[in-house]
């Protein structure tokens, strides 16, 4: 192993190759062991982070796109604790592996069954738009590949998330267990009719495009909460609303941003 070191062209400031060379006999082996343990786990840690600067990018790229739309959101920022979310979330373990070194350009990209993972600026302004907190206990339609439900895992108690394609539950349920997402519940079903089960939500996030509202969500959704939804055809402009539940149950119901989502499927 020590005769392996006389080879490596280290940076001079550190090492020289005669200086090793003229290290006793245990030093030498000390020291190889203690390079090749160092550089054994540095590898791994290196490229687990090699997509941070193109991260920090798209974030970059997100609050300028939020600067430029504030017209439409009513502000000029943000929640930092959304764009926090937003720079920790690995996007690219969330899209198939050809696409990864395009998961932190700002754009929808296929996930397969002709379905899309979003823009990561709409994901940033939705998750905004429901103002959650810790404790928040919240819904989502359309798991899709997990990256939505992700970041709200990253903000919130707990997420219930429903996927009508099996084999994308699957999918998104074997990354939350990989990433070690505990707080995030998945179910394959048809989202219209909501979780009753875990009813009512502080929060409702559907990130397919529907025709209506539909009535069980906005029963599901808890008297202060609120709902994001984008509806519309697939060929006509799509809508993202905020709904927000009066604490007296009256509903209320703003148009935020013309969108472009794929359609909410199911028989309902
Ligand atoms: N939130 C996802 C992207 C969603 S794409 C992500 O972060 O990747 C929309 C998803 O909604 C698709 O996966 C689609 O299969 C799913 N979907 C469509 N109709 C649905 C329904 N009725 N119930 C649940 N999921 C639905």
């Amino acid at each position: 192993m020590y005769r392996d070191l006389n080879q490596i062209d280290y940076p001079r400031p550190l090492f020289s190759s005669s200086g090793i060379a003229s290290l006793s006999y245990w030093c030498r082996f000390w020291l190889g062991l203690y390079l090749s343990v160092i550089s054994s786990l540095s590898v791994p840690l290196l490229h687990a982070d090699e997509y941070s600067g193109l991260r920090q990018q798209m974030i970059e790229v997100i609050e300028a796109d939020v600067r430029e739309t504030s017209r439409y959101l009513g502000t000029a920022a943000l929640d930092p604790l959304v764009m926090k979310a937003m720079g920790n979330v690995k996007r690219h373990e969330f899209v198939p592996g050809a696409l990864q070194r395009f998961a932190y350009v700002n754009r929808p990209l296929p996930i397969g069954h002709g379905q899309t993972i979003s823009q990561p600026y709409i994901v940033a302004v939705m998750t905004n738009l429901l103002q959650v907190t810790p404790q928040s206990k919240v819904l989502e339609i359309g798991t899709g590949s997990g990256y939505q439900a992700a970041i709200l895992a990253e903000l919130v108690d707990s997420v219930y998330t429903i996927e009508i394609i099996e084999e994308l539950a699957t999918q998104a349920m074997q990354r939350f267990k990989r990433l070690d997402y505990k707080n995030i519940e998945t179910k394959i079903a048809d989202g219209y009719y909501g979780w009753e089960k875990h009813a009512p939500f502080d929060a409702i996030i559907v990130t397919a495009a529907a025709s209506h509202i539909p009535p069980p969500l906005i029963k599901q959704l808890k008297p202060g909460g609120r709902m994001v939804i984008p509806v519309g055809s697939r060929f006509m402009t799509q809508e993202l609303l905020l709904i927000n539940k009066m604490a007296n149950e009256k509903i209320t119901i703003r148009q935020i941003l013309p969108v472009a989502f794929v359609p909410l499927t199911g028989e309902h």
